[in-house]
């Protein structure tokens, strides 16, 4: 077995950025981009990471609203596009449009792309070693970790016990289920997360609740603004979800909130319990070889580069930042890593 140059972990915009610049150096990148399982959808990881389970994206530079369904269909190979819902009115890049351009553009360069998890690394030996879920072995001089973050749940018995019975963390994935049409449904959180789910699922619900537990969003304020102007969005402030209520038959009927100001408990009908309350990052894979932060990321070992405690291991995206956390950021970090990479490759000689 020869040892790769480099191994990207993660398909997000980090890990594919990093393809993109690791590929045009011609370190022949192998990206493992995930497994699609079941166990996978439920954990919110599945291939092309969180933004494959948002809407458009706005804020990502370079694509103002317009047709894109003629560029999409020239750049993108056949066989992906028919994973892509393209919309035919004018409208800026959605979260997985742009997912699969940007994988589109890595392959493209030559990268490399295995549909399977890695489950094990090896970094005490050089060069490291990586292992998949579906046995395979592979070596690799440099090693850069993209794989993001997943969604958050608050921990209830009630919320684990109606998940995919009407209790969900991403409103993109399973808003548009008939059991959520024209039902009053509740998200919980005040982040863009939180206004960005209860703006999408108005389009399909009754009307929808926002449970934060304070009185006031930390969503931008474009966001808010539209949140807080649109009449099916009713938010309920100073208020935590303190059960998910239902049966067998139905899943979700209902929640109970509890008040953060001393107020009573109230209990409203709901057939769907959207989570917005923020990310872990996935560092499992890494845990115990790898320096991490207090809050769990990997932790950048220098200024303004995306080394980590481990030499020839770098971090990209959200699985390393706690306070960024966007799309443009994390394709900007994939980049620092394949050059950081390629630097470090060309200073011990390795080709
Ligand atoms: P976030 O900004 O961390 O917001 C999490 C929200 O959940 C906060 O309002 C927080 O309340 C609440 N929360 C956390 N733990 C809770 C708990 N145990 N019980 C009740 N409420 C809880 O997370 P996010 O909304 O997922 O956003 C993450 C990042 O992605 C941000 O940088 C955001 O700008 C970005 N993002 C951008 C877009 C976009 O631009 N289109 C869309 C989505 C996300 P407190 O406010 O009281 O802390």
């Amino acid at each position: 077995m020869s040892a790769e140059q480099v191994i990207i972990v993660g398909s997000g915009p980090a890990g594919w950025s990093a393809a993109i610049y690791a590929a045009r150096a011609e370190l022949k990148p192998l990206v493992f981009e995930g497994a699609i399982t079941e166990e996978n959808r439920l954990a919110g990881t599945l291939p092309l990471g969180q933004l494959a389970l948002t809407t458009e994206v706005e804020n990502y530079a370079g694509f103002p609203a317009g047709d894109l369904k003629r560029f999409l269909e020239t750049a993108i190979s056949p066989e992906r596009l028919k994973y892509l819902l393209i919309h035919e009115e004018k409208h800026a890049v959605t979260g997985p449009e742009l997912m699969e351009l940007m994988r589109q553009q890595a392959m493209n360069f030559g990268t490399r792309v295995v549909t399977d998890d890695v489950v094990k690394v090896d970094l005490q030996r050089r060069p490291f070693i990586i292992q998949t879920r579906e046995g395979t072995t592979h070596e690799t001089h440099t090693l850069i970790l993209a794989t993001g973050a997943r969604a958050n749940y608050l921990g209830l018995p009630s919320e684990e016990a109606y998940k995919n019975r009407g209790v969900s963390a991403c409103a993109v994935c399973d808003g548009a289920l008939p059991r959520f049409r024209n039902k009053p449904l509740v998200v919980v959180g005040g982040g863009d997360s939180a206004v960005e789910e209860a703006t999408y699922l108005s389009k399909y619900a009754s009307n929808v609740h926002v449970v934060h537990r304070r009185d006031k969003l930390r969503a931008s304020m474009i966001m808010q603004e539209r949140a807080l102007a649109n009449p099916k969005i009713q938010m309920e402030w100073n208020q935590t979800l303190d059960e998910v209520t239902g049966n067998d038959a139905e899943g979700v009927t209902g929640v109970r909130l509890g008040s953060t100001t001393g107020g009573r408990d109230r209990e409203l009908p709901a057939s769907g319990v959207f989570l917005a309350i923020g990310h872990t990052p996935n560092t499992g894979l890494v845990k115990g070889q790898v320096e991490l932060t207090e809050k769990g990321y990997v932790r950048w070992t220098k200024p303004f580069r995306t080394h980590t405690s481990v030499e020839g291991v770098f971090a990209a995206g959200d699985v390393a930042d706690d306070y960024y956390r966007q799309a443009i950021t994390s394709a900007g970090t994939g980049c620092m890593a394949a050059l950081d990479a390629e630097r470090w490759l060309a200073a011990k000689g390795i080709h």
